[in-house]
């Protein structure tokens, strides 16, 4: 009962689904995994990872859309993604200038998350594509990938000491990274 599980915490946009620069998706349709996602989760629920979504979705307090929206959005991925699944979705409505402390680099999202599943930190990972996942996952305590999808490039030639674990070409390298610790 009190055996703690191991997680993979996903940032959404640009790491699990295409992201286009300023655009702010809301419409379920648009929704898009990258091509290496299915098989990269496949090898890490094998693995025996459970798999969490922390996102930031700034466009809500920005007033682009509704909580509501970004819900179908999940609806949509979840479905796309079976037969993984994702045990919960976390984000922060908030824009950056309303100063919460749920936004990412700040771990209060994932904290909470490793409260509620009995997560155990340091068997568990952080996959994103930008600066603030990386710091995200070390205030967590757990590994971290950055993919170079999306942002991932240019916020490492950016923050050159910006020290993930392993910077990864796409999910699925980032999985068979992962995996591999295991071993
Ligand atoms: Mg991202
Ligand atoms: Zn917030």
């Amino acid at each position: 009962m009190n055996e703690k599980i191991k997680a993979i915490f996903f940032d959404r946009d640009g790491t699990l689904i295409h992201e286009k620069p300023g655009v702010y998706l809301s419409d379920p349709a648009k929704v898009r995994p990258y091509k290496s996602v299915p098989t990269a989760l496949k090898l890490l629920q094998q693995a025996g990872y459970h798999f969490f979504i922390v996102s930031n979705q700034s466009g809500i307090g920005r007033g682009y859309f509704t909580e509501k929206e970004v819900n179908a959005v999940h609806a949509r991925l979840q479905k796309l993604l079976r037969p993984a699944v994702f045990e919960d979705i976390v984000f922060c409505p908030h824009a950056p200038n309303e100063a919460c402390s749920c936004r990412k680099p700040q771990p209060k999202l994932g904290l909470q998350l490793i409260k509620k599943y009995h997560i155990d930190p340091k068997c568990s990972f952080m996959i994103g594509d930008k600066k603030a996942d990386v710091e995200f996952g070390q205030a967590l305590g757990v590994g971290t990938v950055l993919v170079t999808t999306a942002n991932g490039k240019n916020h490492l030639k950016k923050y050159p000491d910006l020290r993930p674990n392993k910077i990864a070409s796409n999910l699925l390298n980032a999985a068979r990274f992962i995996v591999k610790q295991e071993k």
